[in-house]
């Protein structure tokens, strides 16, 4: 059986207005939390369309749970969960009937399954609350829970933090972990912020006007955007004793050109200036580096305007 849940080839939408989907070879995992990022209009929601069965492309192709025969896909399709437009929520329902009217559309077997779904998403002790009477937060997951009541193998969410507040946020942060750990569910996820997926994603994609930017994993990009003293001297095997010893560390490394990358006191240049100094070191270069999350992808994007 195939590791992949999703792998599109070449996958393109062209619209009157433009190519909002330009040949996007993008790949997910089983277990991955796949954080999508672009900004407004960059082709997230259209991308999670296809993947849906929303709409259709206009050439390439999508393989679900390793099967890439078209006639297939509305049947793999079923074996996921996905929030692209707003839900269809009634307001003037619990949670509980909302639930309900959601198992009898879709036909879901088995009522157990809506106590289940209010269990896993923290709506279990609200009774005879309308929703409309919900906070943001508890609609946000209500919504969740429609998509996850058929007990789904792939979870698709386009854009769940918009208009969610900072707390509202990690909540939603928080259920989508436990679903990943606890049940194995993989999740597609899109964001116009990237620092919002942060602590979430296992796996990025970065997407500008229709083009898939950038794959890598978490640990690719937390490494990335790491701080770091980036450090240049005329004797680097010295320097790397005055580190130890001088100022007690080891969370460095030396690349083979013979620059330094020190991870620690990055906000001590002065220090660290001086600890090489003071033991005749010439310093060639020295300078503070790692970019912040959003600046790494401001970079990403401003890169891609260049080519
Ligand atoms: P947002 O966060 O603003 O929704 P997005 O990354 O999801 O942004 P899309 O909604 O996928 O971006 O839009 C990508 C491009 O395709 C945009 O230029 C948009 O105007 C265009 N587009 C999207 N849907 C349609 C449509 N139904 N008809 C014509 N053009 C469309």
């Amino acid at each position: 059986m195939s590791d992949y849940i999703l792998k599109t080839k070449q996958l393109t939408k062209i619209y009157k207005s433009g190519v909002a989907l330009d040949h996007i070879n993008l790949s997910i995992k089983k277990g991955e939390i796949y954080g999508f990022i672009g900004q407004n209009g960059a082709g997230k929601s259209t991308m999670l369309r296809l993947v849906a069965g929303l709409a259709f492309s206009s050439s390439g192709s999508v393989e679900l749970f390793g099967n890439d025969d078209p006639k297939a896909l509305p049947e793999a399709q079923k074996r996921m969960g996905a929030i692209i437009e707003n839900p269809a929520i009634f307001p003037d329902m619990t949670a509980y009937q909302n639930l309900a009217v959601q198992r009898l559309q879709k036909g879901i077997p088995g009522e157990e399954s809506m106590q289940e779904t209010l269990d896993l998403i923290g709506l279990s002790n609200t009774g005879k609350k309308k929703v409309k009477n919900f906070s943001l937060g508890m609609k946000q997951r209500l919504g969740l829970g429609l998509a996850l009541l058929s007990d789904p193998e792939f979870l698709i969410l386009d854009e769940p933090t918009n208009g969610l507040d900072p707390m509202g946020i990690v909540e939603l942060r928080e259920l989508l972990k436990k679903l990943n750990q606890e049940k194995g569910l993989t999740v597609l996820i899109s964001s116009h912020i990237l620092s919002e997926l942060h602590q979430l994603a296992t796996n990025y994609g970065m997407i500008h006007k229709g083009r898939l930017l950038e794959e890598l994993t978490a640990e690719e990009l937390d490494e990335k955007c790491r701080q770091h003293l980036q450090i240049k001297v005329d004797q680097p095997s010295k320097a790397v004793i005055v580190l130890e010893e001088e100022l007690s560390t080891t969370d460095f490394e030396v690349m083979p050109d013979g620059m330094i990358k020190l991870y620690h006191h990055t906000d001590d240049v002065r220090r660290v200036s001086r600890a090489l100094t003071s033991h005749d070191l010439v310093i060639e270069h020295l300078s503070q580096n790692g970019d912040s999350l959003e600046s790494y992808f401001a970079k990403l994007v401003g890169g891609a305007e260049h080519d």
